[in-house]
C-alpha cells in the first residue's frame, strides 16, 4: 500500500537503471504456465514438490503459478528462438506454498536477469557484479558474496554419490529432518542449519574435490574476475541452493543484519542444462533471483534507501465553489507538476488539514475575493510565509519556490 509501495517501484527503478545499460532487455513471463514447464526444474527441488501452487483449470489442464521465473524465460526461449546471447530481465511476482513467517511469504517478488546462449566465465563474473552493483546502489553495506561451483552433470553426481555414502554412514546421529532429506536429495543436507546435525556437516566431503578440469578452471576463472572488478566474495564449499538446476558456479548474497535462517536476499548461478530439458538445442545460461521483500527488510534494517517523498508538490484550496482548484490542478500537471486538491466544498480549515496531511510543500489558496481579482495566495507549508500572486504567474512562482518540475519530489 502507499506510501512503501513507492518504495517498491522505487527499488525496480533503481534495478532496470542496473541492468539496462549493461544490455538486459524487459521480459514479462506470464504467472502461471503448464505445470510440466516447471516440473523440469528437477524432482528433487523442494521448491517443486512441496511448494508449488498446481491445478487443474477449467479445460483439464494442469498448471501452476510461477514459483521462480527462470523456467518460464527457458520456456519463452525455447518457443520464440531470440538470438542469442539472449539478455532479460525482470520483475514480478512467485508463489510457494511455504509457512509463512517474517521474510519468507507465499507470494513474494524478484527481480532478476538470465542469460542464454553463452559458455563464458566471464559472463558469470559480468552477472553476478550486476547484482553487487545494484545492492550497493541501494545503499547496502552488509551484504555478503558467497560463492560456489557445483561442478557439472557429472561432478555433481559423484558428489551426491559421496555424499550419501558419507551422511548414509551417519544416519544415527542426524535429525530425523536431515535423514529425510538424504533420502531425497542428500546435497541439501549441507544446508542444515540444525545443532545435531553439525558436526556431520562440518565433515563432509568438499565439492572441491569432486570438481572436473574444466568446471574447476570455469571457476577460478569467475573468482579472479571477480576480484579484477574488486567484488569482494567469500568462497564456500558448502553452499548448495534449492533449485536442483544449477551447474558450476552458484552464488548467494546474504544481509547479515537480517535473521539467519531468512537472511539470503539473492542468489543464483549457471543452469547449463535446463533449456534442453524443456526441448530447446543445448543452450547454456546464467542468471539470478534477489528478493524485493527481503532485500527491504535488509534496507529497513541498516536504514539505507528511505521511502521517496510520496507526497504532491501543491495543494490547492478552494473556498469558491471548487472550480477553480479543478482549473488550477489540471493546468499545474498538465505542466508535470504534482498537485492535489479537497472535495466537497469543505470549509477553509478542514481543507488546510488536508493540505497539511497530504505531505506537499505548499499550498494554493483561492477564495471569492482572489478569483475576481485573478489572484491566488501561495503559502509555504513549512515556514508559513504568504505571497500573492498573478494566476498567470503561478506555475513561475512555484518553480522559484520548489525548484523545476521534476527536481521537487526528493527522497524525504
Ligand atoms: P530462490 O528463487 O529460491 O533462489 O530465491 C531467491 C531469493 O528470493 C531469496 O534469496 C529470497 O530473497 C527470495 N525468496 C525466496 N523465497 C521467498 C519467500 N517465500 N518469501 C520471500 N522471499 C523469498
Amino acid at each position: 500500500m502507499p506510501p512503501d509501495s513507492s518504495r517498491w517501484r522505487a527499488l525496480t527503478s533503481v534495478f532496470a537503471s542496473v541492468v539496462e545499460p549493461a544490455g538486459f532487455g524487459l521480459v514479462v513471463p506470464p504467472m502461471f504456465e503448464d505445470l510440466g514447464v516447471f516440473l523440469r526444474l528437477g524432482d528433487a527441488t523442494d521448491v517443486v514438490t512441496k511448494e508449488m501452487y498446481d491445478f487443474e483449470d477449467k479445460g483439464g489442464r494442469r498448471v501452476a503459478l510461477r514459483p521462480e521465473h527462470t523456467a518460464g524465460v527457458c520456456r519463452a526461449f525455447v518457443q520464440h528462438r531470440p538470438a542469442t546471447p539472449w539478455k532479460v530481465w525482470y520483475s514480478g511476482s512467485n508463489f510457494r506454498y511455504e509457512k509463512a513467517q517474517a521474510g519468507r511469504y507465499r507470494q513474494f517478488d524478484q527481480v532478476g536477469v538470465e542469460v542464454l546462449g553463452v559458455d563464458d566465465p566471464l559472463l558469470d563474473v559480468e552477472v553476478i557484479a550486476l547484482a553487487w552493483k545494484f545492492y550497493a546502489a541501494l545503499g547496502l553495506r552488509e551484504v555478503e558474496l558467497v560463492v560456489n561451483s557445483l561442478g557439472d552433470e557429472d561432478d555433481r553426481a559423484s558428489y551426491v554419490d559421496a555424499l550419501r555414502r558419507h551422511f548414509g554412514a551417519r544416519n544415527d546421529e542426524l535429525s530425523p529432518e536431515a535423514r529425510a532429506t538424504l533420502e531425497r536429495n542428500p546435497l541439501r543436507v549441507l544446508d542444515s542449519k540444525r545443532p545435531q546435525d553439525a558436526a556431520a556437516v562440518a565433515a563432509a566431503p568438499s565439492m572441491r574435490d569432486h570438481l572436473s578440469p574444466d568446471a574447476k578452471s570455469h571457476f577460478e576463472a569467475v573468482v579472479s574476475g571477480l576480484a579484477t572488478l574488486g567484488v569482494p566474495h567469500r568462497i564456500d564449499d558448502r553452499l548448495v541452493r534449492g533449485l536442483d538446476y544449477y551447474r558450476r558456479t552458484t552464488f548467494e548474497f546474504v544481509a547479515h543484519r537480517l535473521e539467519g535462517s531468512q537472511n539470503a536476499v539473492g542468489g543464483g548461478g549457471r543452469y547449463d542444462g535446463l533449456v534442453e530439458d524443456l526441448g530447446g538445442p543445448s543452450t547454456p545460461g546464467v542468471g539470478f533471483a534477489l528478493g524485493i521483500d527481503r532485500t527491504l527488510l535488509a534496507c529497513d534494517a541498516e536504514g539505507c534507501f528511505p521511502l521517496p517523498n510520496p507526497g504532491v508538490d501543491v495543494f490547492v484550496v478552494d473556498t469558491s465553489g471548487g472550480g477553480t482548484a479543478l482549473e488550477i490542478t489540471h493546468e499545474l500537471r498538465s505542466l508535470g507538476r504534482s498537485a492535489d486538491r479537497a472535495w466537497e466544498q469543505r470549509s477553509m480549515k478542514s481543507q488546510m488539514k488536508s493540505a497539511d496531511r497530504s505531505g506537499a510543500k505548499v499550498a494554493v489558496i483561492v477564495g471569492s475575493d482572489e478569483v475576481a481579482a485573478g489572484t491566488c495566495t501561495v503559502r509555504n507549508l513549512g515556514t508559513s510565509e504568504q505571497t500573492t500572486v498573478a494566476r498567470s504567474d503561478l506555475a513561475a512562482h512555484l518553480d522559484a519556490l520548489l525548484g523545476p518540475v521534476g527536481d521537487a519530489r526528493r527522497p524525504a
